[in-house]
């Protein structure tokens, strides 16, 4: 069987090896898997622009069982795959004010459906962890102490030495331009010539329904959102390196230190074609003002700032697996905020489905395949 992944980001690269590997890392035999990329560097959008963390309590329910199916790979990656840990311990702690108390609950509530461990914790508490929360009344704070930074760096690079210790093949300057399903398979159109496959997998991110158009098939309606990050100088120095990420209840801010920086955002979403993203200094300004108001940082720098798309499907979960009227065409699109906690899950469960393989009997496939838009 000849497949052809479209992307060369963590969605691809996940896939890729999904479709040529086993979980434990073995090559499938019979599979001969191609994987094209545009750039002439894999991860150069979406996933060279992440903010790195894995947090089990987010995204939308149907796609939450793809990030603790993750889990087990994270931990223990497949033999030869990675010789450094793919996580390191980081908590998340959310504040919420007076108003927010609804947004709390819910925090709280779905929480503790995903990880027993979330807690609400006091407010002297919360600043002995987060030492830069400014001292406010009747703020509440829920803690998540098993969420961790991820090794994106790392995770890409893991599957891209089982993708290729698998006999996987890599194109980068190599765009998708057309598909035509001829026969029982594709005939597939790059810039730098044509691919045969029995299996086109569209994990193009922002580009997920410019693909599908490409191939005769029909569009999901995937949204790109733009989200800005920057860094700034810590006072603490690498004092504050261990601390926990700093979110608000309604996702209008967040900060992570990084080192002797921390990386902030106001974590927006501002709807934006396919492109290489590039940060607002409105939407900059308008994080600093946040933080400022709800920490002792006084952001008045900023050392360097960036912007991703993050590509969501009409129901904010991802859809994976093969298309119903052209179940040669299989989607892996709509990773959202969420594609690097999930793509050791979410690949697998990709790969499954299109290769008629049982799925973990945590995941629901109806609130993930294409079907539901159909
Ligand atoms: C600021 C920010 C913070 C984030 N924080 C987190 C986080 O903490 N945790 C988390 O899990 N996720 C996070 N995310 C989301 C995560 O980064 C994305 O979900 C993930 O990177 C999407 O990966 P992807 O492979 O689908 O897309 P991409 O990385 O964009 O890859 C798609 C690739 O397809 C290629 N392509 C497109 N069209 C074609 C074509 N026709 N032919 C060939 N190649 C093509 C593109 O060149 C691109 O390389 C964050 C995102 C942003 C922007």
């Amino acid at each position: 069987m000849r497949v052809v992944v479209v992307g060369g980001g963590i969605a691809g690269v996940s896939a890729a090896w999904a479709f040529a590997a086993e979980p434990d890392g073995r090559p499938r035999g019979g599979v001969s898997v191609t994987l094209v990329e545009a750039e002439a560097t894999l991860a150069h959008h979406t996933t060279g622009r992440s903010a790195a963390q894995l947090i089990e309590n987010y995204g939308a329910q149907a796609l939450r069982p793809l990030t603790t199916t993750s889990l087990p790979f994270f931990h223990e990656p497949p033999e030869g795959l990675t010789d450094a840990p793919l996580l390191t311990e980081r908590a998340l702690l959310t504040v919420g004010t007076v108003e927010q108390d609804e947004a709390i609950e819910r925090t709280l509530a779905e929480g503790r459906l995903a990880n027993p461990t979330i807690t609400e914790i006091d407010g002297d508490e919360a600043r002995r962890r987060a030492p830069l929360l400014a001292p406010t009344d009747g703020h509440r704070y829920v803690l998540e102490p098993e969420s961790a930074d991820i090794d994106v760096a790392g995770l890409h690079q893991a599957f891209v030495r089982g993708f290729r210790a698998a006999g996987g093949t890599i194109a980068t300057v190599t765009r998708l331009d057309a598909a035509r399903a001829n026969g029982s398979g594709w005939r597939v159109e790059t810039t730098t010539g044509p691919i045969d496959a029995d299996i086109v997998v569209n994990a193009a991110g922002a580009w997920g329904d410019v693909v599908a158009t490409a191939a005769g098939v029909e569009p999901v309606g995937l949204t790109p959102l733009r989200r800005t990050a920057f860094m700034v100088r810590s006072p603490w120095d690498h004092e504050s390196a261990g601390w926990p990420l700093v979110a608000d209840a309604e996702h209008t801010w967040y900060l992570k230190p990084d080192g002797a920086q921390f990386l902030c955002s106001p974590a927006d979403e501002t709807p934006s074609a396919p492109m290489d993203a590039k940060p607002e200094e409105l939407d900059v300004a308008i994080a600093i003002e946040r933080i400022n108001s709800h920490t002792t940082l006084d952001i008045r720098t900023v050392a360097s700032s960036w912007a991703g798309l993050r590509t969501f499907s009409p129901d904010r979960s991802m859809v994976l697996g093969p298309d119903p009227d052209h179940p040669g065409f299989v989607w892996c699109v709509g990773q959202g905020g969420t594609g690097i906690q999930t793509a050791p899950g979410a690949a697998r469960c990709c790969a499954s489905m299109a290769l008629g393989e049982p799925l973990d009997e945590r995941i629901d496939p109806g609130g993930l395949t294409v079907d539901r838009f159909r």
